[in-house]
C-alpha cells in the first residue's frame, strides 16, 4: 500500500512570539504558564547587566554578566537586539534564538517596546507581538509594590517607566488586558494557534496539496 503524505508532515516555520508589558502586568507567570503548556515554545534568555534577583538563576532567568562582557557581545555582533532598560542592559543571544528555530521550535521572547521595535526590522514576517497591560492603573501599582523584590526607589522609578511602556502599546499586534490568569493563557494560546497555521509559515504546504492533487 502507498504510504501517503500526511498533515503531520508539513514544515513549518518557527515563529518568534513577543511579550511586551509595563513591569507589574503579569508577564514572567504568563511565560511560566505557556511554556509549561506548550510543549514546541522555547524561552529566549537574554543577556543582561542587571544583578539577579533574590530567587533567580544565572542561565534560566538571565545570563547575569558585567559591562564588559555585555559590551564585547555587542563588538561581537552576537545580539539579535538590545537596549538599555531602567538603567541596566539586556539583549537577546542570536545564536540561542537560531538553533530553536532551526529545531522548528517557536521562541517566545519577554523583552521591551525597544527590542521588539529592532526585531520588527530584522524578522518582521516571523514576528508575533503581543502587549500586556494592567487591568487597572491601582492594580499595576498594587502589583508592583507587593513584589517586594525591589527597592522603594525602583518601584518609584518603574511605576515612572510605566507609562513610557504603556505608550507604546499600538505598535503590537495584539493586545490583552491581563485581568485574569487563565483567560490571558487560554488567549495567547488561541494566538498562537492561529499564527502558526499561517499559510505563509506553513512552507511545506505546496508539496503537501501536490499529493493531494495526484488522487484527484
Ligand atoms: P526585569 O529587570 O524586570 O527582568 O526586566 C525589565 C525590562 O527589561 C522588562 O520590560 C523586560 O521585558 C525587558 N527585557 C528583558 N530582557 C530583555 C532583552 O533581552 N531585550 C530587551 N530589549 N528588553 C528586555
Amino acid at each position: 500500500m502507498t504510504a501517503f503524505p500526511s498533515e503531520s508532515s508539513i514544515h513549518r516555520r518557527g515563529l518568534l512570539l513577543v511579550l511586551s508589558s509595563p513591569s507589574g502586568a503579569g508577564k514572567s507567570t504568563l511565560s511560566r504558564r505557556l511554556l509549561a503548556e506548550e510543549p514546541n515554545l522555547s524561552m529566549s534568555v537574554s543577556m543582561t547587566t542587571r544583578p539577579p534577583r533574590s530567587g533567580e538563576v544565572d542561565g534560566v532567568h538571565y545570563h547575569f554578566v558585567d559591562h564588559d562582557q555585555f559590551d564585547q557581545m555587542i563588538a561581537a555582533d552576537g545580539f539579535m537586539e538590545y537596549a538599555t532598560v531602567f538603567g541596566n542592559q539586556y539583549g537577546t543571544p542570536k545564536a540561542a534564538v537560531a538553533t530553536q528555530l532551526a529545531d522548528g521550535r517557536d521562541v517566545l521572547f519577554d523583552i521591551d517596546w525597544q527590542g521588539t521595535q529592532q526585531i520588527g526590522e530584522i524578522a518582521c514576517d516571523d514576528l508575533v507581538s503581543v502587549f500586556i497591560l494592567p487591568p487597572s492603573a491601582g492594580e499595576l501599582e498594587r502589583r508592583l509594590r507587593t513584589r517586594a523584590q525591589d527597592s522603594a526607589a525602583v518601584i518609584a522609578q518603574r511605576m515612572a517607566k510605566a507609562n513610557d511602556e504603556v505608550s507604546h502599546w499600538a505598535e503590537y499586534d495584539y493586545v490583552i488586558v491581563n485581568a485574569d490568569l487563565d483567560l490571558s493563557v487560554t488567549r495567547i494560546r488561541a494566538i498562537l494557534a492561529a499564527e502558526r497555521l499561517k499559510r505563509r509559515r506553513q512552507i511545506g504546504l505546496a508539496e503537501f496539496v501536490k499529493t493531494l492533487q495526484h488522487v484527484c
